[in-house]
């Protein structure tokens, strides 16, 4: 029976004895291992009522159990449901209620948290730890290991992955099998996966990131991963040598160029380094070509969406931009206030099609009607420019956008003057209530370790290169930017701990 995704995992299958993925504590699980254990999986997920369009939520540390109990739903025809680890029991009560999943997944040490939230929604649970032990795990040990994959069509939903939170609550993402198989083909074959490829995945795997962009690709190219509990910058350098491929969020490279052991000669059995989720320095990019000899690949994408463009395997890799829209991917600039086409090189919101891009919001019709227009394109909320030459340029986010005395201000713009500046180390660029201009563009800037910079030197260096408007008027210097799990900005953190500056 064709089930859309997993038999187009299966149809590109190597040889059962060749390695899916091995853990940094020594697990090796090959292809076949693979069939094996989500098939009992998949009975286990069936004998606990799980029936087909089901959601299946998962909060989890990461394991290669994890990532085949995806699988596994799949297989059953459920709905996967990933959530991020650091959720505490108030937002869990949150996202079940919401999802009203009919499985829930724990880990066993939040077993007794979760049961009186699983018993209001009247789901069931079992957990699963992160050496792959639990009620789930011995409930399945004792199933067959073969499976008939129920039968699933391109628009049925694979996955509700939730976003990140960054600019309000997270919401739910309806993602197709189709959604998710046309991502990973396009990818695989615009970063030449194939399977001899090596990846060193050390992402989450609630997150789109590590779950749909590292996993499904490695499973439609039928090559290998080194799967990491976590990211650690001397670890990973140590599997550099083995590895073919990383791929990474921007503070992953920012933490690699910190190790003295990465040289050419280090990264060079290594063919591609991919970055992703939040937006890389065009410094660490120069930095890391130079250490290592290699052009970072940065993409765009979205929890919404999957992946939307990336530069070039061949040709230019640019530094500060997000490359080309991927094939069968359309992507234009609007204006924001008008939904008016734009120019090349004029800043709009960036509007995305595709077989890429998701069903809409789970259970929030009147947002998901408000993110499309009438020709589907979806509104991705970011914003950002064509070049000349058809690389996409992002400058940040619609709710990131600053308004002062009447004028628009593009963070990334002010960001990038002071990020350029010797003795800064990085900088975020917010808009805060003020009295006479609506907002105030205020600086928040890390200095280099040693650096005596102050504001003053920040004010004299932009002076002469940016307009008036876009001055900060405020410049404060904190030891670090907030930052969530993947490596993103919080700018509504930062806009909350100075709102009354100006006041
Ligand atoms: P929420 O939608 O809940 O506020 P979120 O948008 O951060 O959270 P995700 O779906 O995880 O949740 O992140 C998608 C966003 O990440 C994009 O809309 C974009 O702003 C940002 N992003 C992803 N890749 C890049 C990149 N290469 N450069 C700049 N920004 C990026
Ligand atoms: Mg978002």
């Amino acid at each position: 029976m064709t089930n859309h995704l997993f038999s187009a995992f299966r149809s590109r299958m190597p040889a059962a004895g060749r390695l899916l993925m091995e853990t940094d504590d020594g697990r090796s699980i090959t292809y076949g291992d693979m069939l094996a254990k989500s098939a009992q999986l998949a009975h286990g997920l069936a004998q606990a009522g799980v029936e087909p369009g089901d959601r299946v939520a998962v909060q989890v540390e990461k394991s290669p159990e994890a990532a085949l109990l995806y699988l596994a739903c799949l297989r059953t025809g459920a709905v996967f449901l990933p959530l991020n680890t650091a959720y505490t029991l108030p937002e869990l009560d949150y996202f079940f209620r919401d999802a009203e999943p009919r499985l829930i997944v724990c880990d066993p040490d939040r077993l007794s948290g979760v049961e009186p939230l699983a018993a209001s929604i009247g789901a069931t649970v079992l957990t699963l730890g992160r050496d792959g032990q639990g009620t789930l795990a011995s409930q399945a040990s004792r199933q067959v290991a073969d499976f008939i994959d129920v039968e699933r069509g391109p628009d049925d939903l694979a996955a509700i992955l939730y976003t990140s939170g960054t600019t309000g609550r997270s919401k739910g993402a309806m993602l197709s099998h189709e959604n998710l198989a046309s991502n990973a083909r396009v990818l695989v074959e615009q970063w030449r996966f194939s399977a001899d490829d090596v990846l060193i995945h050390a992402l989450p795997i609630f997150h789109t990131h590590g779950l749909f962009v590292a996993t499904n690709v490695i499973l439609m190219a039928g090559a290998t991963m080194l799967f990491e509990q976590k990211f650690d910058p001397a670890r990973i350098l140590s599997l550099i040598p083995r590895a073919t491929a990383l791929m990474g969020v921007p503070t992953f490279y920012v933490r690699l160029l910190q190790q003295d052991g990465l040289t050419k000669e280090a990264a060079k059995g290594m063919r591609i380094f991919i970055s992703g989720s939040a937006p890389l320095l065009a410094e660490t990019h120069k930095a890391w070509r130079e250490r290592t000899g290699h052009a970072i690949l940065e993409r765009y994408g979205m929890t919404e969406t999957n992946m939307n463009t990336s530069n070039p395997y061949d040709g230019e890799r640019r530094a500060g931009t997000v490359g080309f829209p991927l094939p069968g991917v359309s992507l234009r600039i609007t204006d924001p206030e008008d939904g008016r086409r734009l120019g090349q090189g004029e800043i709009g919101t960036i509007e995305v099609k595709g077989p890429n891009v998701f069903a809409g919001y789970w259970r929030m019709p009147e947002k998901t009607r408000a993110e499309f227009r009438d020709d589907g394109f979806f509104i991705t909320g970011d914003l950002g420019l064509i070049d000349a030459d058809g690389y996409v340029h992002i400058v940040g986010r619609g709710k990131d956008l600053i308004i002062s005395g009447g004028f628009n201000v593009y963070p990334k713009e002010i960001e990038s003057e002071i990020d350029a500046l010797d003795g800064v180390s990085e900088s975020a660029v917010i808009g805060i209530a003020h009295p006479d201009f609506g907002e105030g563009v205020t600086a928040v800037v890390v200095r280099k370790p040693g650096s005596a910079l102050d504001a003053a030197d920040i004010a004299d260096a932009i002076a002469g290169r940016l307009a008036k408007y876009k001055h900060p008027k405020q410049v404060i210097f904190v030891d670090e930017l907030p930052r969530n799990t993947m490596g993103k900005v919080q700018k509504n953190v930062l806009r909350e701990a100075y709102k009354d500056i100006y006041a």
